[in-house]
């Protein structure tokens, strides 16, 4: 293009130059004066003329430069010989085009070097690559990290095992025909060793281990992000057995449809159906397994969590107490402790806090006993340790006193006995005290025994005694309720209402239907289910109704609870001092609480 440029605007120049050699213009003059000139063309810097009779050397055709005609007229009285001088302006010219190009190709070659340098490419190479994947391999002897450096979460390690056998060995595993799940979701809180876990899964299995973060598929350019999916399956699949592991899927798999608006969309979009149509169109018996983390797994695209896909999700909590001092163990070997250092002990003082956070204590305890200018680090660096960083933790999520925290356990503890007792109850699975999510301060985990689709009268009494066994509980031992129970009361409210309004179940009101359910889409159009218009007097007797039914589900559970005080206590006791129970550890206080009376 420079080049191009350069030749038009000399064109001129050589045309009308370069061809007749210039003549002084006091020659031009001369021939001007003697009459000889027969025509004249001016330009801004040459003047060209036609002679009218070829001049001595056998030219017709004269060109010279202009000079003023002013100096030109003064100068032509003194007979000197004068003439113009273009002065060349080609290197000027040049340079005023040259070099801003230049610093363009430099500034555009800095980006590119830099975006190379991201993904650990030099030169213009990076430029030329930039739909290469920037996964980065991290070959069999790269990944030293084994399922011991990752503690307190035995039930993630538990289920993960089996996919590492899958891997070491992919051909035994399809003997009878059976294929491992493709997709494996991490779910867990931040820090508590989602990406961890995956690393260690690659070091038990001794395979390699492709990482890539969910945002580093979103790229600025449509169409790479797609182009990178894309080239991590090819890669992966020529080094199977592997694992796949996309950390913060979230980034990527956002439900698509959603905020629209905001920009970069499209590129999201796209790179997340490539990735869904990748994890279809591999078959999982090469022997590659797709891990992937997140914290937001109810942002994620539906489509990612269906079969053949992502459809195994595997828990990652925040450790219990036990747990929480496995884990300080395993940082311990780190750092030279004290004798009278104590995991079991710093584990007590820590609830809520997630790997991460522990794997900082010790660092930070370790900090603080190098500042002492002690030799090992001690108990008392772990206390100072932990006051510093609960400050920090309370800021960021709920870490409960001791009195919130005996409340929680009485609550949780009154839930479980309730479904204990009560026929027809699932069993309880586990119960903890260990924040989770936004609002909840401790959960009773209920397995259902086998899936149902209808449920009696009795069922939906029971299940609404057992949300309100928290706050019976509360009632009983502590003498007061508390707003923990918000979320159980607007469930058991709704069940309730149900009973009412749609199920015919309660006698005040009788077998009809008040309410339907809302229509959903695909079905009718929303405005032609009329809701049913109700008198006065019916609102009336469907709310007592509700009250009712609600009220006395509450006086079921707490005739149970007062009838097991005992059980109740110690259980609560137990669940503070262990923080999780599980259905092994509750099952004594089952057993005792089947033995009691039972409410009608
Ligand atoms: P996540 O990916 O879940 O946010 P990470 O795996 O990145 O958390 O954890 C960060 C660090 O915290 C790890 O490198 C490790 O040192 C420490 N850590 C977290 N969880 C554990 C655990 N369960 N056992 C041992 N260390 C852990
Ligand atoms: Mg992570
Ligand atoms: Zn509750």
């Amino acid at each position: 293009m420079l080049a191009l440029v350069a030749l038009f605007w000399m064109r001129d120049l050589l045309v009308a130059a370069s061809q007749i050699q210039p003549v002084p213009y006091s020659e031009f003059l001369t021939h001007l004066k003697a009459g000889r000139m027969d025509s004249v063309a001016i330009g801004s810097q040459f003047i060209q003329g036609t002679l009218k009779s070829p001049a001595a050397d056998g030219r017709s055709r004269i060109v010279t430069t202009r000079v003023a005609p002013d100096l030109a007229h003064e100068l032509a009285q003194y007979d000197v010989r004068f003439e113009g001088v273009v002065e060349n302006t080609l290197l000027r010219d040049l340079l005023s085009w040259v070099v801003p190009a230049l610093l363009l190709l430099a500034v555009w070659h800095l980006m590119a070097r830099r975006m190379a340098a991201q993904g650990g490419m030099g030169g213009l190479g990076g430029l030329l690559s930039v739909g290469k994947s920037r996964a980065r391999l991290h070959s069999e002897t790269d990944v030293q990290v084994s399922f011991d450096d990752v503690a307190g979460v035995d039930e993630a390690k538990a289920e993960l095992q089996e996919s590492v056998d899958f891997l070491k060995d992919p051909k035994a595993y399809g003997r009878l025909g059976a294929h491992m799940p493709k997709g494996i979701l991490l779910v867990g809180p931040p820090g508590t060793g989602k990406t961890l876990l995956a690393r260690a899964m690659a070091g038990e299995a001794g395979v390699p281990f492709f990482t890539i973060t969910g945002s580093e598929f979103v790229e600025m350019f449509v169409g790479v992000g797609a182009a990178r999916v894309r080239d991590l399956f090819v890669q992966a699949r020529a080094s199977a057995p592997c694992i796949i592991f996309i950390d913060e899927l979230d980034a990527l798999g956002r439900a698509r449809g959603v905020g629209a608006l905001s920009g970069g969309h499209d590129e999201k979009e796209q790179t997340l159906n490539q990735l869904l149509a990748e994890m279809d169109g591999f078959d999982a018996s090469v022997g590659v397994v797709i891990l992937a983390a997140t914290n937001r797994p109810e942002i994620l695209d539906p489509a990612l969590l269906r079969a053949g896909r992502f459809d195994r999700q595997v828990l990652v909590d925040r450790p219990d107490r036990k747990g929480r001092a496995d884990v300080l163990r395993v940082h311990l070997k780190k750092v030279r402790p004290a004798a009278d250092m104590d995991a079991d002990a710093v584990a007590a003082l820590t609830p809520g806090f997630a790997g991460a956070d522990l794997a900082n204590l010790v660092n930070e305890a370790a900090l603080l006993a190098t500042r002492r200018g002690a030799d090992a680090v001690a108990m008392v660096d772990f206390t100072a340790a932990v006051e510093r960083i609960v400050a920090g933790l309370e800021r960021r999520q709920r870490v409960l006193g001791a009195k919130e925290r005996h409340t929680v356990a009485v609550h949780e503890m009154g839930h479980a006995l309730v479904a204990m007792t009560l026929p027809g109850c699932d069993p309880v699975h586990k119960i903890s005290i260990i924040p989770r999510g936004i609002g909840a301060l401790g959960y009773t985990l209920q397995r259902p025994s086998e899936d149902h689709y209808l449920a009696s009268r009795g069922e939906l009494r029971n299940r609404m005694a057992v949300l309100l066994g928290g706050r019976a509980a509360e009632s009983l031992v502590i003498g007061e309720v508390s707003t923990g129970a918000a979320d159980d009361l607007v469930k058991a409210t709704d069940i309730a209402h149900d009973m009412v309004a749609r199920h015919g179940m309660a006698l005040e009101v009788g077998q009809v239907v008040y309410e339907r359910p809302q229509a959903r889409f695909l079905d009718v159009p929303d405005g032609m289910v009329s809701q049913r218009a109700l008198s006065e007097d019916t609102a009336h007797r469907i709310d007592a109704a509700v009250r009712t039914l609600v009220e006395e589900a509450f006086q079921r559970a707490f005739a149970v609870l007062k009838d097991r005080r005992s059980q109740l206590e110690e259980g609560a006791a137990q669940l503070l001092a262990q923080e999780t129970l599980t259905e092994a550890e509750l099952r004594p206080y089952a057993d005792a609480a089947k033995d009691g009376p039972v409410p009608d």
